[in-house]
C-alpha cells in the first residue's frame, strides 16, 4: 500500500475529495491529503484507485505556475508532475 510521502498518510484513506472526472480510461479523481499535498488517482478496475500525480504540500507550491504541481500535457492530455516546482 503507497502512503503519502510528505506526511505517510496511506493513499487509501481519503481525506478530502476535490472533483471526478470521467475520462476515456476510466475515472480520475482529484483529492487534497490532510498536509495539504493535491493528489491525482485514476480508478480502475474493480474500484481500485491508484495515486498518478501528486505535488508537494500546498504549503510550499504557492505561486507555481502549474496548478498545485501537477499539469497536464497538451499532446496525449496526460497527468504529470511538474518539473520546475
Ligand atoms: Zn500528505
Amino acid at each position: 500500500m503507497s502512503e503519502c510521502p510528505f506526511c505517510g498518510w496511506p493513499d487509501d484513506r481519503l481525506v478530502v475529495v476535490l472533483s471526478r472526472h470521467q475520462g476515456g480510461e476510466g475515472e480520475t479523481l482529484w483529492s487534497r491529503c490532510r498536509c495539504g499535498s493535491l493528489q491525482a488517482r485514476v480508478v480502475g478496475v474493480g474500484g481500485r484507485a491508484e495515486v498518478v500525480a501528486r505535488s508537494r504540500p500546498v504549503t510550499s507550491v504557492a505561486g507555481s505556475a502549474c496548478r498545485g504541481g501537477i499539469r497536464r500535457t497538451a499532446s496525449a492530455g496526460e497527468l504529470v508532475r511538474c518539473v520546475q516546482c
